[in-house]
């Protein structure tokens, strides 16, 4: 626990592509936990809600409390269909012991977002309808960047149409070509704002030039009719 950090100073709302994660762990745990089969998503879903610094670092595990998943029971809904865990695995918790994705997310990044957030309800709300307004993979579609397996983009394409939208600039990670993450930036009032950029130059998730937006691919005789 880091009671220490200073208060963040704003919000990057980080969306995965599941196309790209799924690339690498092509699970189906649990109904909440699917990369494959009927419950794969196949729309960018929510990474979490993280506060940052202006210098492109950032604070975490601000204050020790420990995820309730009663407290957001009647965000379920929103929750399962747009905030699922890819992995089977179970995430550390601040603490050191193992958690749920969510729980992760609450802790390593809610706990920061005070004085905006002080619960979890009021965070995994605000992160759903966030997601729900600015929707990124009806962005990306309208301008013609739709899931394939055989097509690669224009990073710039993808970024200007991003621009074109929200008049704000986005940060895009990737693994190796594929499209990983793409986050969209907020000032704590959640007007839009420029994500910082200048991480994203020298990280090893830094993407080429041309992209790809990989589709969910089945298993051999899997849903291949
Ligand atoms: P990775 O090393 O995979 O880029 O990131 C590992 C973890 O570090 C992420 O899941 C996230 O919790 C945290 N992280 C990475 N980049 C950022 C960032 O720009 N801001 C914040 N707040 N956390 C980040
Ligand atoms: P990476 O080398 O992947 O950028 O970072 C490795 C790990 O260090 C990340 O998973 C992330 O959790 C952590 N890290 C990097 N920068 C920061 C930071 O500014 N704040 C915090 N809390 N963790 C960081
Ligand atoms: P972060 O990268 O936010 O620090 O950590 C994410 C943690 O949650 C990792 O331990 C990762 O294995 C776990 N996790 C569970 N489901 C997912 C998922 O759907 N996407 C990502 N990025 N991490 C997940």
């Amino acid at each position: 626990v880091n009671r220490s950090q200073r208060e963040f100073d704003y919000f990057a709302l980080s969306l995965q592509w599941p196309g790209t994660y799924c690339r690498g762990t092509r699970h189906c745990c649990s109904k909440n936990a699917c990369c494959r089969g009927s419950n794969a998503p196949t729309q960018f879903t929510i990474h979490g809600l993280w506060p940052d610094y202006n210098d492109g670092s950032w604070p975490s595990c601000c204050y020790r409390s420990d995820f309730n998943e009663k407290e957001i029971s009647t965000l379920m809904d929103g929750l399962d269909k747009y905030w699922p865990s890819l992995s089977c695995g179970s995430p550390s918790t601040c603490h050191g012991g193992k958690g749920s994705f969510w729980g992760h997310e609450w802790e390593k990044h809610g706990t920061c977002s005070s004085p905006v957030f002080h619960d979890e309800y009021n965070y995994f709300l605000a992160t759903l309808n966030l997601y729900l307004k600015y929707n990124l993979t009806d962005v990306l579609y309208k301008a013609g960047y739709v899931a394939s397996n055989s097509e690669k983009y224009p990073l710039g394409g993808i970024v200007t149409a991003i621009q074109n939208e929200y008049h704000i600039t986005p940060e895009v990670q990737c693994k190796k070509d594929a499209i990983d993450e793409i986050r969209i930036c907020f000032y704590k009032d959640f007007k839009l704002r420029d994500c910082v950029g200048s991480k994203e130059l020298t990280s090893r998730k830094s993407c080429p030039k041309y992209v790809s937006l990989p589709e969910y691919t089945p298993l051999d005789g899997e849903g291949m009719v």
